[in-house]
């Protein structure tokens, strides 16, 4: 529960740059009919460097086809800076891919018959960006920086796979483009050429673009400001995801369609001290203070929650009533997840990690509760 990417996020702007609605996606073939995204919504804001992780044919790289215009939903919206992508001709959606999206492909479909600078100049063409004069000096400039200029005349074949994926990654590049796309860009780097592809993606989503990445590896995504699991063409809940990180990719799924949503204004009570607690809550908006009452009926805020912690645990656990206030802080709106008792209890049976982890941070906060209970005792006692 330390290692969390949220505290980013806040500063972002939040602007909905890329908005999935309800997408659907149906392939139909001589095999018969398989459905590879069954209604994914997702909002995507601008400066975000966002992760896709999932399970090999999980639907990853169906989800990014679907953002490029590549391919097309059989039902659902794609609307990216208020564009909706789809109501496009096909010919004008190719020309607002080229001008938007910088796409990194999978298997990096480099031109075979030009050499690495000619086909990181190739979009600067097809857009028309930068004088004719210019365009070899700026893809060389990239070539550079993926660590390939002494390779700027050979063909795609005479270098490396990893130098492909890098040449592929200058050419995403090229028309300075706000969104850039790419699909396991790192596949095929060794760890260093990896992490130095990762420092360029954070280095541009700070100066503002949006990176969108698909990966299959879970620790790219300590570098990334946001993580979207996909389970079998379905988007697992990020918060269950963030809170619950141990739990398999197939529980994350279906406990994500197991919560209940519920929403409490500013300084509203969530759950009094004494009171029985009968759910466990996941933070997916909003910070809650923990508050213990003084003699003197003066509240003690012992500790604040923000997204994706949780609380309940305790009382869940080693049964009992709850043993603190909770209550919303006073400047934002919370909504929290809630699992009832009866599903915490199947979760905490199927995934062992995962409660080994949470009995670990309840013996840690009962412990922080007995420290401030002391400090509380040697105030009255005026210590
Ligand atoms: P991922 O990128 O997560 O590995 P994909 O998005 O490529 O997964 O594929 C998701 C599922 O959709 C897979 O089961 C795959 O076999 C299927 N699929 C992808 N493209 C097609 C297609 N053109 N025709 C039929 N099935 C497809
Ligand atoms: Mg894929």
């Amino acid at each position: 529960m330390t290692d969390r990417s949220q505290p980013q996020l806040a500063s972002l702007s939040e602007k909905p740059l890329i908005e999935m609605q309800q997408i659907v996606k149906t392939f139909v073939n001589a095999a018969g009919e398989f459905t590879a995204l069954r209604g994914i919504d997702l909002t995507l804001n601008e400066g975000e460097f966002v992760a896709i992780i999932g399970k090999s044919g999980s639907g990853k790289s169906t989800l990014l086809n679907m953002l490029t215009g590549i391919d097309h939903p059989s039902t659902g919206k794609v609307i990216v800076k208020g564009v909706d992508v789809y109501a496009m001709s096909e010919s004008k959606r190719s020309l607002w891919r080229g001008r938007n999206l910088g796409i990194v492909f999978q298997f990096f479909q480099l031109l075979p018959m030009l050499n690495l600078l000619e086909n990181v100049m190739l979009p600067m063409d097809y857009v028309g960006m930068y004088g004719i004069d210019e365009r070899p000096k700026k893809a060389m400039e990239l070539l550079r920086m993926v660590g390939l200029e002494e390779h700027a005349q050979k063909l795609p074949r005479a270098v490396s796979t990893g130098q492909q994926q890098s040449a592929a990654i200058a050419r995403a590049l090229s028309t300075d483009a706000p969104i850039i796309v790419a699909d396991e860009p790192t596949g095929n780097l060794d760890s260093r050429s990896a992490s130095h592809i990762i420092d360029l993606f954070d280095e541009l989503s700070s100066r503002g673009k949006t990176i969108v990445m698909v990966t299959h590896d879970p620790s790219m995504t300590k570098r990334t400001s946001r993580t979207v699991v996909i389970s079998d063409g379905i988007l697992v809940n990020e918060t269950i995801a963030q809170a619950l990180p141990l739990l398999s990719q197939a529980l994350m799924k279906e406990l994500s369609e197991k919560v209940e949503k519920i929403h409490f204004q500013p300084s509203e009570t969530i759950l009094r001290s004494k009171e029985s607690v009968e759910k466990f809550f996941m933070i997916a908006k909003g910070k809650v203070d923990i508050i213990l009452q003084g003699r003197r009926k003066e509240d003690l805020v012992i500790s604040q929650l923000s997204a994706n912690d949780f609380f309940g645990e305790i009382e869940l656990i080693r049964g009992g009533k709850s043993i603190a206030s909770v209550r919303a802080a006073a400047d934002e709106p919370v909504e929290l997840l809630a699992i009832s008792r009866e599903d915490f209890g199947w979760l905490m049976k199927e995934s062992p990690l995962t409660e080994k982890a949470i009995g670990n941070i309840v013996q840690k906060r009962l412990e922080e509760k007995k420290q401030a209970d002391r400090r509380k005792k040697r105030k009255l006692l005026g210590r």
